[in-house]
This record gives C-alpha cells, sequence and structure tokens, in this order.
C-alpha cells in the first residue's frame, strides 16, 4: 500500500463540483482509498496570469496500484470532468498533479515525482501543510512546512475559504 498525495485545482465552470466529482472518482475505485483531505483555497492563478482564479487542495490516497497506474486514473478523471487540454497552465475544469508518491523518485516521458513544481507554488504547499507539514519530500530532504517556510512570500497569493468538502451525496 502506498500514501500517494494528489494537488486538486479547477478554474472553470463549476469549480467546486469538478474538485468534489475528481475526488469522489477516484475515491470509488476499489484500488484506491481516500485518506485526508486539505480545506479548500481560492487562489492566484499561476504562470498564466490572464485566467480565473483557481480553487485548489491537496488530498492523500492510500493505492495498491503503481505509480504510473496511479497517474493513468489521475489523467482518467481529468477527461471524465471534460477537461481539454489547451495552453499549458490554462484554464482547466480539473487539474490532478501527482505531488508525492510514497518514497518514490521517478523521472520518465509520463511522469515524474515528487512533482518538481512544488517548492515554488503556495497554492499547493499551503494546503499540503495544512494535511501533511511533517511529511519529508523526497529527494530534497525538506519537509513540506520547511518547503513552505523557504518559499515565504514568494509564491501567488491563497486564501482559504472553506472545510474539506464533505463528498457524501449533495
Ligand atoms: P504542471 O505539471 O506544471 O502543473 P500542468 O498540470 O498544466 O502543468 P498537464 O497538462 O496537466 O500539466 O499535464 C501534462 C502531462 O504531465 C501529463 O499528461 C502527465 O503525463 C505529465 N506528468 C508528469 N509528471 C506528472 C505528475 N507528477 N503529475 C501529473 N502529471 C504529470
Ligand atoms: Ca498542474
Ligand atoms: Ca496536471
Amino acid at each position: 500500500m502506498t500514501r500517494a498525495w494528489v494537488g486538486v485545482g479547477s478554474n472553470e465552470g463549476d469549480r467546486l463540483g469538478f474538485v468534489k466529482r475528481g475526488l469522489r472518482l477516484l475515491a470509488s475505485d476499489p484500488d484506491i482509498e481516500l485518506a485526508a483531505v486539505s480545506s479548500l483555497y481560492d487562489t492566484e492563478p499561476y504562470g498564466v496570469e490572464d485566467q480565473p482564479r483557481f480553487l485548489n487542495l491537496v488530498a492523500g490516497f492510500d493505492t495498491t496500484l503503481a505509480a504510473e497506474v496511479f497517474l493513468a486514473r489521475l489523467l482518467e478523471a481529468e477527461d471524465r470532468c471534460g477537461r481539454i487540454r489547451r495552453e499549458r497552465w490554462g484554464p482547466r475544469t480539473l487539474d490532478l498533479d501527482l505531488l508525492i508518491f510514497g518514497d518514490e523518485m521517478l523521472a520518465t516521458d509520463v511522469l515524474t515525482v515528487p512533482h518538481p513544481g512544488m517548492p515554488d507554488r503556495s497554492f499547493v504547499l499551503v494546503p499540503f501543510a495544512e494535511v501533511a507539514p511533517e511529511l519529508e519530500v523526497p529527494g530534497t530532504g525538506s519537509t513540506v512546512s520547511e518547503l513552505l517556510e523557504r518559499l515565504g512570500d514568494q509564491g501567488t497569493e491563497v486564501t482559504r475559504i472553506g472545510d474539506a468538502p464533505r463528498l457524501g451525496a449533495d
């Protein structure tokens, strides 16, 4: 069993609806169990600034799947939430980034993990530090909260706007 940490984001359409649907799709997979969900954050777009603000959170899952297969499940859930791939970092109904997969360090054509963007991204580190502050990020020698501390006020603006979404029927 591996603990996988996923950065979840949406900035197109019913943001909260897509975030919840993505979490539900993954949690309903027989090989994946939802273990932790952060609060909800409203965040300033990163990379391409001229686009709507994002809704972000970080979720932890326990899975028996291999990393590449787990990633394929993430991309499949994005597709099922109507994601259309246009420009890099552009608007999307759902983005599921694999941040950390156990203690694995991989860099292949399809998967780089730990996700290399983490140290620069307050919209990932703030929710992540809420649910796993002491987790060591493989390859960095630092914990999540240390990475956040190091980023200081360099990150984009992140505002907590609500508790972890409830995934029961609604
Ligand atoms: P970024 O990864 O910088 O946040 P992005 O989320 O906009 O950018 P996408 O268009 O969602 O990038 O993903 C493009 C490809 O990145 C995916 O098809 C996937 O194969 C690859 N990829 C590599 N490593 C990862 C990872 N750790 N998590 C998610 N996708 C990854
Ligand atoms: Ca991303
Ligand atoms: Ca992505």
